[in-house]
């Protein structure tokens, strides 16, 4: 039999369903682009899957691990501003939207990401105001 599928609204709000949209990221090494991978990194989060985040980051900055599982963050949505590729290099600038303890927040963020043998990778980012 197959496995049923789920269908859900993909995290990172694109409008598409999951399957469509993050989940083959997920279930691969990574993303085409530094924007797609931003989405699917945001929508890891939603999801709570720690092994690709710490996959998808720099050596030179990952953590050692994250602690997902006591994290109560609600993710809303993502709305990407800005995505400047250069060659192996990309910075996409993005507005996040959660909810701390029932508190509406947003997280502005300009994310640095570098290609290395052809994957992409989060490297660090600066909150804005
Ligand atoms: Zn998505």
């Amino acid at each position: 039999m197959p496995k049923p599928v789920i269908k859900i609204d993909c995290p990172c709000g694109s409008g598409a369903l999951y399957q469509d949209c993050c989940e083959p990221y997920h279930l691969s090494t990574g993303a085409p682009n530094a924007e797609k991978l931003m989405r699917s990194r945001y929508s890891a989060y939603a999801l709570g899957l720690e092994d690709y985040l710490l996959n998808t980051w720099h050596p030179n900055t990952r953590p050692k691990h994250l602690n997902l599982a006591n994290d109560r963050t609600k993710w809303l949505g993502l709305e990407v501003i800005r995505f400047e590729p250069n060659d192996d290099q990309a910075i996409v600038e993005f507005i996040a939207s959660y909810k701390d303890n029932g508190k509406a927040e947003r997280l502005h963020e300009t994310s640095q990401f570098r290609r290395i043998a052809g994957r992409w990778y989060y490297v660090d980012g600066e909150f804005q105001d």
